[in-house]
């Protein structure tokens, strides 16, 4: 397995073009250790398999380096990369059988026959197809074959990096969390270097040890699951991660104080911003409290989902969501208080001050 490095990536179809805002990718730099599994997550249109792709060689880039271990493998085609890829929709052999189909990258690169019946009987069983391994591909549900483009991407042992892109999409929502769990299971016995790309937060939360967030051709951070929840660096990831996700209020920093709603609430602590500026407070839902006391808010709103409510509400001339408990009260006159330490606050998007 291999160290990734992307070394100042950048991509435009098409013609090459100077202003950044027609790159597909603007500038992607970063380095994804040996053995990590990462998922690449972020709406529809923002980068997600033009990265994937030019890992994997499918894509040249139109600036910058890759490397795999140190080596750069820029200009390498795909099939010297080694490296095994899933797309979305099934790519198998319809005419052989399951066995087959699974045995065939193993066979190609001439693995002794033993290892190989060891190596696919592990996948078949893994998959759940262990009793169709005798049937041919074709007969197949589009379900089935895309689980044995899921066993074919994980038969090999000795690839660089394996890489998924939005592998689970065809796959019943049951099956989905079963294979989901089996690919974690897989990743921490074998540890091989993982890059998964889909738009689903709890696939990529449940899935990775780092999630890359990625948004309008930038990677905007990259962390364990925890550190998105509660240290967005950037208003986007805030708001993407979590359902609902972050509120972002405006509001006015003063020293160690900012004020907002019309109501001034000690920081704690002075962020790195210019007294008077104006800014954005992050709060996430689930740490607004909801009661009689505090700023006032005026409800629009009021979902159900069993076991919370999410409260619709009108705060600092800006909608929020906060979120209660099943049995909490909502109060006739509503008012919402938080603490200091689940506050974020951002300057033109981007997280500044305090920890
Ligand atoms: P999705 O989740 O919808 O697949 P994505 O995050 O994977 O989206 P990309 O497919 O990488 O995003 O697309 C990034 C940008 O590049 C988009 O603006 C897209 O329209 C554009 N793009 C992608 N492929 C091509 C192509 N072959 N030719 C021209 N533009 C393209």
């Amino acid at each position: 397995m291999a160290r990734i490095n992307l070394d100042h990536i950048r991509h435009a179809y098409g013609v090459r073009l100077s202003a950044p805002d027609d790159y597909a990718l603007k500038e992607v730099h970063h380095e994804w250790d040996d053995g990590g599994a990462y998922a690449l997550l972020g709406p529809s249109g923002c980068g997600k398999t033009t990265l994937l792709n030019i890992i994997s060689g499918l894509v040249q880039p139109s600036e910058g380096r890759i490397l795999f271990d140190g080596e750069d493998v820029t200009n390498l085609p795909t099939q010297e990369r080694n490296i095994a890829q899933v797309f979305q929709f099934p790519v198998i052999y319809d005419t052989m059988t399951v066995y087959d189909n699974l045995a065939f990258p193993l066979r190609n690169r001439k693995v002794p026959e033993p290892e190989v019946d060891r190596r696919v009987r592990e996948i078949i069983e893994m998959i759940g197809l262990s009793d169709w391994a005798k049937k041919k591909a074709q007969g197949l549900t589009a379900d089935q074959k895309q689980k044995i483009s899921l066993g074919r991407g994980l038969v090999r042992s000795d690839v660089s990096a394996i890489l998924f892109d939005e592998p689970l999409t065809v796959i019943d929502p049951h099956m989905k969390w079963v294979l989901r769990s089996q690919l974690k299971r897989l990743h921490k016995q074998f540890g091989f270097t993982m890059v998964y790309v889909t738009h689903d937060q709890t696939e990529a939360l449940t899935f990775a040890d780092k999630v890359v967030v990625m948004y309008d051709g930038e990677i905007v951070q990259i962390g364990t699951p925890a550190e998105l929840f509660e240290k967005p660096k950037h208003t986007f990831v805030g708001y993407f991660i979590g359902s609902p996700g972050m509120n972002v209020i405006p509001a006015r920093i003063d020293g160690r104080t900012v004020e907002m709603g019309g109501q001034t609430i000690d920081l704690g602590f002075a962020p790195k911003i210019a007294s008077g500026a104006r800014t954005e407070l992050g709060i996430r839902p689930e740490f607004i409290r909801l009661g009689r006391v505090g700023m006032p808010v005026t409800i629009s709103k009021v979902e159900d989902i069993g076991r919370q409510k999410i409260v619709r509400a009108q705060f600092a001339d800006k909608p929020i969501a906060i979120v209660v408990h099943e049995d909490g009260e909502i109060p006739s006159e509503p008012r919402v208080t938080f603490d200091q330490a689940s506050i974020n606050i951002y300057a033109d998007s981007w997280r500044v001050g305090g920890e």
